[in-house]
């Protein structure tokens, strides 16, 4: 049983259908967001049915998504570990910092929330092909789990995308188009495909429902802390689904009374590309930016979720911080070496700017802290080399491991 009342337009308020495949709202071409019926949910769904629940996965909260019952089969989505890193705070100086690892989804990025959840939608919907643009995860997400479902895919991806994101594609067997442009001419290019095809539409913020599935990272941080929220949870802002959907996902365990505060959110960008910072900062309408950082999967120029994002600093009382591509290697290889964990460029901007707000006392040392790593490094292997540089080469001798350790561990 769904409990989901309609879909409401987060610009002009009309209420609409949820019918499985929802994009802008009708009358004015606003965002949708899913309107969830709170008191029916929190009559049957509190803490205890939760701890007593055998599901792990993503569905395990399907009381608070836009479902009938827990889909059957699909890949493993969620259920991802939330490590407590004493260390790695006490470097940064915070008092507790956890760190929720996304990279381990089954395409290794948090955007298979939202994937699993398309498919999910685009079934019931009685389709068979999906089709998306993306900076590259959304796109390699869609691929894995339409595959996994028996669906077919057309991915619309820029050229830049990584090595490591296309072959995943490929692999997964998506039909791809790699488009000679940025993210935002991909963007529009696939989403006249879409009308001309009537394909079942996964592009980010256009589609309400794959908000419904990142919120599901909230919802298992939460109860991975006993329902104790941390003060901070930190995310790199790219369209602003990833930020939105952390938001909806407190406010929806506040609304059923699981929880009883919402974690200000630190919304992390890249200096070279940051046009909802800037935005929220300077309190005027989004204007677009050049896509110039080398963390891809928050390259986005003209994001397409800027009201929710923008909503969701604001209502968490949240904190803006850009930060440099230099400042997000150094995040690369200080999560890797300090917690044994490989984040993509983007899955590491909030980890640097986490290190940033500690620095400018933008937020205090007794804080408690969630950083979310979205990505896996592996992905992206061309800046992982560009963050740690080159191995020691040596002959095969004893001597020159001698002398390389004379040089370096004194
Ligand atoms: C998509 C993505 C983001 C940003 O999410 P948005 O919804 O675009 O703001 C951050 N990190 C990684 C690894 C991503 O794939
Ligand atoms: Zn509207």
């Amino acid at each position: 049983m769904s409990y989901i009342n309609c879909a409401r337009c987060i610009s002009c308020g009309q209420e609409i259908e949820a019918l499985p495949q929802l994009t802008l709202c009708p009358h004015c071409g606003g965002l949708l967001d899913v309107v969830y019926d709170y008191p029916r949910i929190s009559a049957r769904f509190n803490r205890g049915v939760l701890a007593n629940r055998v599901r792990r996965d993503m569905w395990r909260y399907a009381e608070l998504l836009p479902v009938e019952q827990a889909p059957a089969g699909g890949l493993a989505v969620g259920d991802t570990p939330l490590y407590d890193m004493p260390r790695l705070a006490e470097e940064i100086g915070i008092a507790k910092l956890y760190i929720k690892d996304e990279g381990l989804n089954p395409t290794a990025s948090m955007k298979d929330r939202a994937s699993a959840m398309a498919v999910v939608k685009a079934l019931e919907g009685g389709y068979d092909v999906i089709a998306c643009s993306s900076t590259g995860n959304a796109a390699s997400s869609l691929a894995g789990n339409a595959a996994a479902a028996g669906l077919k895919t057309y991915i619309f991806v820029p050229e830049r995308a990584p090595q490591g994101k296309l072959t995943q594609l490929l692999l997964y067997g998506a039909r791809v188009f790699a488009v000679r442009g940025d993210y935002q001419q991909t963007f529009r290019l696939s989403a006249e495909a879409i009308e001309q095809y009537g394909w079942y539409n996964r592009n980010a913020a256009i589609n309400p429902y794959l908000l419904e599935g990142k919120k599901t990272v909230a919802l298992e941080i939460a109860e991975q802390l006993q329902w104790q929220v941390p003060d901070y949870v930190a995310v790199a802002v790219g369209d602003g689904c990833t930020i939105a959907g952390v938001y909806k996902g407190f406010a929806d365990l506040l609304a059923v009374g699981i929880i009883d505060r919402i974690p200000r959110l630190l919304a992390v960008q890249a200096e070279g590309c940051c046009p909802i910072n800037t935005a929220y900062r300077e309190q005027r309408p989004l204007e677009a930016q050049p896509e110039n950082t080398l963390a891809d999967s928050i390259a986005v120029g003209w994001p397409r979720n800027p009201d929710k994002a923008l909503a969701a600093i604001r209502d968490s009382r949240g904190l803006t911080i850009e930060v440099s591509d230099e400042q997000i290697l150094a995040a690369m290889r200080l999560l890797g070496r300090s917690c044994g964990i490989f984040g993509e460029p983007a899955g590491v901007a909030a980890l640097a700017g986490l290190v940033k707000a500690r620095q400018q006392q933008l937020i205090p040392a007794d804080a408690t802290v969630v950083h979310i790593v979205t990505g896996n490094g592996l992905k992206d292997i061309a800046n992982g080399i560009k963050a740690v540089g080159q191995p020691h080469y040596v002959e095969p001798k004893l001597k020159a491991v001698q002398d390389i350790l004379d040089s370096i561990d004194t």
